[in-house]
């Protein structure tokens, strides 16, 4: 039997409603071989997942990192995922902690904002509802559902809230630097969801032409926020590349609608990635 396998979740040590160690039992319930734990801008709940990881369960340890493009006229945020890097290497845990720190100073300024405009929401219950871990728009998403504004994560991220009207940017990594420090700690990097449009503004095919030039190992094609015209033209530019394509859940546990293991990537490109990382934080299990 095929293994499954899953390479994008996240947990509350960001924005995901699972703790690390629920979201280990959650990954050994749908019938995973193997499961990656990607919290953005966080390493954090890589040990509790690693004490609660089942027999039988593989764990990757990574992260979501927000970067950003500078070659655009306006610049442009994505997602890189990162997998099986060194988490004490000082550059990336710099670029991270940076990271992280914007991500409160621009939460808050967003609760300024919409109270500034009457609406009743808290810096307080952001924190609360974030946990201790890496903040982010979904925490305050729930604060908006809280205060009877929008009724779902969904609605928030409806232009007249978090999408447009309530949108402030944060500091994100240079994508080319991230690339760079990712593979100086061993790891390996896959540009999350490159052409989600309905998330907001994409990077030309060019970007990802250079990205592979500087290191990138892949490109995530089988994810739900692609439609099937969005998958075969990420998958026909990786392979014009020579990249590997993914495909993963991004479960966020109730903030978002997608279970673990909806979206699945085949086991020659897991053992690819596996390869191709420097092996110093290895796969679990
Ligand atoms: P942030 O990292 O704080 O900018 O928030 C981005 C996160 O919000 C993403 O990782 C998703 O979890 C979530 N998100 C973004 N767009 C949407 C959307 N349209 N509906 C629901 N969740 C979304
Ligand atoms: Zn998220
Ligand atoms: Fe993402
Ligand atoms: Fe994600």
């Amino acid at each position: 039997m095929d293994s499954r396998i899953d390479l994008h979740a996240h947990s509350t040590a960001s924005d995901g409603t699972l703790t690390p160690t629920e979201l280990m039992s959650a990954a050994a319930t749908a019938g995973l071989d193997v499961v990656a734990i990607t919290d953005h801008d966080t390493t954090a709940g890589w040990a509790a997942a690693a004490d609660a990881r089942p027999p039988g369960l593989a764990l990757v340890r990574g992260a979501e990192l927000s970067c950003r493009w500078y070659g655009a006229r306006q610049p442009i945020s994505l997602h890189l995922l990162a997998y099986l890097f060194d988490p004490t290497h000082p550059d990336l845990v710099a670029a991270l902690t940076r990271v992280r720190a914007s991500r409160e100073v621009r939460a808050e300024r967003i609760i300024s904002l919409l109270r500034a405009d009457g609406y009743d929401v808290t810096w307080d219950e952001v924190l609360r509802f974030a946990d201790g871990g890496s903040v982010g728009r979904p925490h305050i998403a729930q604060a908006l559902i809280r205060a009877g504004l929008v009724s779902s994560t969904a609605a928030a991220f409806a232009p007249e809230w978090l999408g447009q009207r309530y949108r402030v940017p944060k500091e994100e990594i240079d994508v080319f630097e991230a690339v760079r420090l990712v593979r100086a700690a061993g790891g390996v990097t896959v540009f999350a969801h490159p052409r989600a449009t309905r998330r907001g503004r994409i990077v030309s095919d060019d970007l990802i032409v250079s990205l592979s030039a500087a290191g990138l190992f892949g490109l995530e094609a089988d994810h739900t926020d692609h439609s099937p015209s969005e998958r075969s033209h990420v998958q026909a530019l990786a392979s014009s590349l020579g990249l590997a394509v993914t495909g993963s859940s991004d479960f966020h546990g109730t903030h978002k609608v997608v279970g673990l293991g909806a979206e699945t990537t085949a086991p020659a490109v897991f053992e690819r990635l596996v390869a191709a990382s420097s092996g110093k934080t290895p796969v679990l299990g």
